[in-house]
């Protein structure tokens, strides 16, 4: 007997059909892409639906289109006319090449194919319907130049694969996800959909990036992104990112990338943008990302598969290295508040005018149990001031206006927009900031007169001797003293409250609570001892105070967010403000 046998020319484009046509969202793919390739300058999509699945797929163009031959052969499986040698495979520009996706699709749904060469004598334009893989009829017809291809009853004929498909919202989402990448990595070309007759969404072919943002978000949207453009070590970037304090997300859905003019997805990628951001991206949240990304190929290999949507990147710690240096800086450009930098001078009092005592007005109206919080601040205001950033490198700083809950700090903008700042998370980013800079600097500790014992752990002294470096850095400097015993020799500078031995118990518990090299032990190191610095609890400041605070604040590195990732910052704008009084 005989058991191996030839699959019929039927089967063969069944299976097929199952790798090329998942659903709806994969046929309009294909077939818009096709018009992509057919040097289409504006294209249609319908959708119609009932209500338990897409009953039709309408995709027209203006492209190219087939005379009344290979209208037929389109057809065909493996017919192509993208590629006739294998050395072509190489050098792809269009989008498909393998000549399947027409055939596997024809096979398992019905096609209207109907198509007019452009510039062609003949008045004629040609129809070919194919039912199931039959071909029903190959004829002439009247039709403007172009395609337009209707695929009705998707997956009529096999029930198997019907059964997989997802509710008919679930269906359009990713429809309307796949025209929307389309749209957004094709931006000389016009795009509109239309579901049920009505448009969805509509872009112009303009080419400009925000255009088409615009076209598929909103407007609105728009208006929160900031460009990224440039060469950057190995890559040249271009594209628009989400505006630092900014509406992100907690999922990665808005991110579009392309490298070397195919869309890709890559873990590496979406992490090196993320990097890039650094503090400035709260925890657990995604920017949006849309970005044209070239990488010569003479310098890395680069191998985006045509049918796959991974990169392979020879060179790769590099290639994101350049990416996350390119959104950061990008971010650090933009200014959330003014572009405007005004000759801003940070005026330090001494301490004789100053003093440790807190000013009558304060006094007369605070409990005394909650003066010492106001002096710690008042004392590391001053001690943080003198290592501000240079004043001509601060933003615009917003005017207080006053305080609520002890614990917000009210102000405006010269736009006339509306700032809340939440004084611990701003204290702590400054102070953070500091630290930073000064382990950056042989200043970072203070010695003390009397050293401190400190007595620690035995598992926590077993380790102590790694992390001497780090510690030494971030301003402690420890001796072993004896059986579990250490004498701290210094502490940093940037607060008093670091000196408590039970906080530098913590902060040693922090940087032995977990691997990662040296940068990474220090970063928390720093984060733990800013979160520490900053006086717990609420804290009536004065309006001086406040200036000051926010003045330094707008001096650090990302004064958005704390070193945590949680805003320090939220803006109502304007126009904002218009829109909740119902103003327009
Ligand atoms: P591929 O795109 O991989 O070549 P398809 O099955 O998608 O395979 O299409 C087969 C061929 O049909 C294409 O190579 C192209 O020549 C022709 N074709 C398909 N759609 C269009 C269209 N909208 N306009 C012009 N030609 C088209
Ligand atoms: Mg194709």
């Amino acid at each position: 007997m005989n058991k191996i046998h030839v699959l019929d020319e039927e089967t063969i484009s069944h299976i097929a059909a199952g790798e090329v046509v998942e659903r709806a969202a994969s046929v309009v793919k294909e077939i818009v892409e096709n018009g992509i390739d057919a040097d289409a300058k504006s294209i249609r999509i319908e959708i119609s639906a009932d209500k338990t699945s897409i009953t039709r797929i309408l995709v027209a163009d203006d492209g190219l289109g087939l005379n009344f031959d290979d209208a037929l052969l389109a057809f065909r499986q493996h017919a192509t006319s993208k590629v006739s040698r294998p050395e072509d495979l190489d050098g792809i520009k269009t989008l498909g090449f393998r000549g399947e996706a027409l055939a596997s699709i024809a096979a398992i749904s019905k096609v209207t194919f109907t198509t007019k060469e452009r510039g062609s004598p003949s008045p004629e334009a040609t129809r070919v319907v194919i039912h199931g893989g039959e071909l029903i009829s190959h004829s002439s017809v009247g039709a403007p130049e172009g395609t337009s291809v209707i695929v009705d009853n998707l997956f009529y004929n096999t029930p198997a694969r019907r059964k997989f498909q997802k509710s008919v919202a679930t269906e359009l989402a990713h429809v309307y996800d796949m025209v929307e990448r389309i749209a957004l990595s094709n931006r000389n070309v016009s795009f509109v959909l239309l579901y049920q007759g009505k448009e969805r969404f509509r872009t112009f072919g303009t080419g400009s990036y925000p255009d088409v943002i615009a076209g598929v978000f909103g407007n609105g949207f728009v208006k929160e992104l900031t460009p990224v453009s440039g060469t950057y070590g190995l890559v040249t970037i271009d594209g628009w990112i989400t505006k630092s304090g900014c509406e992100m997300k907690t999922t990665q859905t808005r991110f579009y990338l392309s490298i070397n003019g195919r869309q890709v997805s890559s873990r590496q990628l979406q992490w090196a943008i993320r990097e890039g951001y650094g503090t400035l991206l709260p925890k657990g949240m995604y920017p949006a990302a849309f970005l044209d990304i070239t990488i010569d190929r003479r310098d890395v290999d680069v191998n985006v598969h045509p049918t796959k949507k991974e990169v392979r990147l020879s060179r790769e710690r590099e290639v994101m290295r350049s990416v996350q240096d390119a959104i950061y800086n990008a971010l650090h450009e933009e200014r959330i508040f003014s572009s405007i930098i005004p000759q801003e001078k940070i005026v330090t009092l001494p301490p004789e005018i100053v003093g440790e005592s807190v000013p009558e007005y304060v006094a007369s109206r605070v409990p005394a149990r909650s003066l010492a919080p106001f002096r710690q601040t008042e004392k590391q205001l001053r001690r943080t001031e003198t290592y501000a950033a240079p004043p001509e490198t601060i933003a615009f700083v917003p005017e207080v206006l006053g305080q609520v809950g002890d614990t917000y700090i009210i102000a405006k903008n010269e736009s006339g927009d509306l700032i809340i700042v939440d004084q611990h998370a701003a204290h702590e980013r400054i102070m953070y900031d500091q630290l930073l800079a000064r382990s950056e600097s042989a200043e970072s500790g203070q010695e003390l007169i009397v050293p401190l014992p400190l007595t620690l752990t035995k598992k926590e002294t077993a380790a102590l001797p790694d992390l001497l470096d780090i510690l030494k850095k971030a301003g402690y400097d420890l001796e072993p003293f004896g059986k579990d015993v250490w004498m701290i020799r210094s502490v940093p500078v940037v607060s008093s409250t670091l000196g408590d031995p039970e906080v530098i118990h913590a902060i040693i518990g922090e940087a032995l609570d977990g691997l990662g090299n040296t940068d990474e032990v220090l970063d928390r190191v720093l984060k733990t001892a800013a979160c520490r610095a900053v006086v717990k609890g609420n804290t009536p400041l004065t309006i001086e105070e406040m200036q000051r605070l926010l003045r330094q604040l707008m001096a650090t590195k990302s004064p958005y967010t704390c070193p945590h990732g949680r805003p320090t910052t939220i803006v109502l704008s304007k126009s904002r403000l218009a829109g909740m009084f119902l103003r327009t």
